[in-house]
């Protein structure tokens, strides 16, 4: 396996190596499991987990799921029952499963494309929207800039198209949209930015984009691929900010942690997906039986007060880091919404990726570092989101509390 991971962030090169590389054999709870080692898990599975590892009630539909089957490539009742949940859920008219969160966004930008007949993508700095071509496209910091590439092996042309502004930045928006608006097929935002660590826009900047959307014609599509179902009962961008988007993406929380996600929206947009119609999207898995079933369980369990319950929580443990933070003289702030958090070496939250930036990168690796030797999980980079579950407790909260004393004491 290339960097001996299947997927970047697990090497933990945000952070240096580790003393130990950790290598699950199993998760039950609020903990991940290395061997003999036990973790308090702030990492969720990349937000993915949220009733808790091993959650008894997910477990047992799985169970009784894998009896009768694990694929069938056709369509089945679970499908059914699974898009009439989360059409009611998170206010989709029309949705389409997929399997993961960059096929989710992947086929969302073909379809404002298909819909629209134009070929600008919009999107910000610091966001993180999947691997697809078009969309690996990150900002140099400050002005307006033109898509360049961010990896290896995409082709020019798929990242022209794709436009980078940044992340909450009004004149921005409408000097674009002055200039490129009448070409544009779509802006794509994470609403609450959560893969810069966890950045929360001003309220005004998204009223902005669906204004100036809606009158160039440029679909707005929310990915909430993160925020969606953890941060809200349904989409952020919606619920928190009261703003309609014309497509939606979710994902992680929407397969409990099996392969599972969509996109979904307006019938006269989603309509033009085939066989209906002429935008062309297909998965030989896609709606699978387990995952649809763990979506279900995870979603019964995530209910209006249980997600009261989490934010409660989570809000505590901010509380207590800052606590423990100013306790040891170190400049540091946080903040949560819903199930995620963002935790950052600067006085105050930052409103866009250059203060994201200029967070104090070495305190941060020392915290992680001895968060770590004291068997407290955080994600592994000072640009990732922290995640919380319904299975985290007093005890699993008495030990992160304990940690971070002896952590900012280390970071200071
Ligand atoms: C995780 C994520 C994706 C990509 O989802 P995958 O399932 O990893 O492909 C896309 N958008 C956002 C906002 C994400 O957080």
């Amino acid at each position: 396996m290339p960097g001996g991971v299947n997927s970047p962030v697990r090497s933990f090169a945000g952070v240096g190596r580790l003393r130990r590389p950790l290598v699950i054999t199993h998760a039950r709870g609020p903990y991940l499991h290395a061997g003999r080692r036990r973790l308090v898990d702030y990492v969720c599975g990349w937000g993915s987990i949220i009733a808790g590892h091993a959650h008894p009630g997910v477990e047992a539909r799985l169970r009784r799921a894998l009896a009768r089957g694990v694929g069938y490539g056709m369509s089945h009742q679970g499908e059914e029952d699974y898009a009439r949940v989360l059409s009611e859920r998170a206010g989709l008219a029309m949705l389409r499963l997929v399997n993961s969160g960059t096929e989710a966004t992947m086929t969302a930008l073909r379809l404002a494309r298909g819909h629209t007949g134009r070929e600008l993508i919009v999107k910000f700095a610091g966001g993180y929207h999947g691997h697809s071509d078009g969309l690996l496209v990150a900002a140099g910091s400050g002005a307006m800039t033109l898509g360049r590439p961010s990896s290896a092996g995409v082709p020019a042309g798929a990242a022209a198209a794709t436009h980078v502004l940044p992340y909450n930045d009004l004149p921005a928006l409408r000097a674009y949209f002055r200039r490129h608006g009448r070409r544009t097929a779509a802006v794509i935002v994470e609403p609450i930015a959560g893969n810069m660590n966890l950045v929360i826009p001003a309220a005004a900047w998204l009223a902005e984009m669906r204004r100036l959307c809606s009158r160039s014609g440029a679909l707005l599509i929310a990915d909430e691929v993160m925020t969606g179902l953890r941060a809200a009962h349904g989409l952020v961008l919606r619920e928190r900010f009261g703003v309609e988007p014309d497509l939606a993406c979710l994902g992680k929380v929407a397969g409990g942690g099996l392969p599972l996600a969509l996109l979904g929206g307006r019938a006269a947009v989603m309509r033009d997906l085939a066989p209906a119609g002429p935008v062309y999207q297909a998965g030989t898995l896609a709606g699978n039986p387990l995952a649809i079933e763990a979506g279900l369980a995870t979603l019964r369990v995530l209910s209006r007060a249980a997600q009261a319950r989490l934010a409660r929580h989570t809000a505590r443990l901010c509380e207590m880091l800052c606590e423990e933070a100013a306790a040891a003289g170190v400049a540091f702030s946080a903040q949560h919404v819903g199930g995620m958090a963002g935790l950052y070496f600067r006085a105050e939250p930052p409103a866009n990726l250059a203060q994201v930036e200029s967070c104090d990168q070495k305190a941060f690796r020392r915290f992680f570092h001895a968060m770590l030797e004291h068997g407290v999980l955080l994600p592994p980079s000072m640009y990732e989101a922290l995640f919380t579950s319904l299975a985290h407790d007093e005890r699993s909260f008495e030990q992160t509390a304990k940690a971070a004393r002896a952590a900012f004491r280390a970071a200071a």
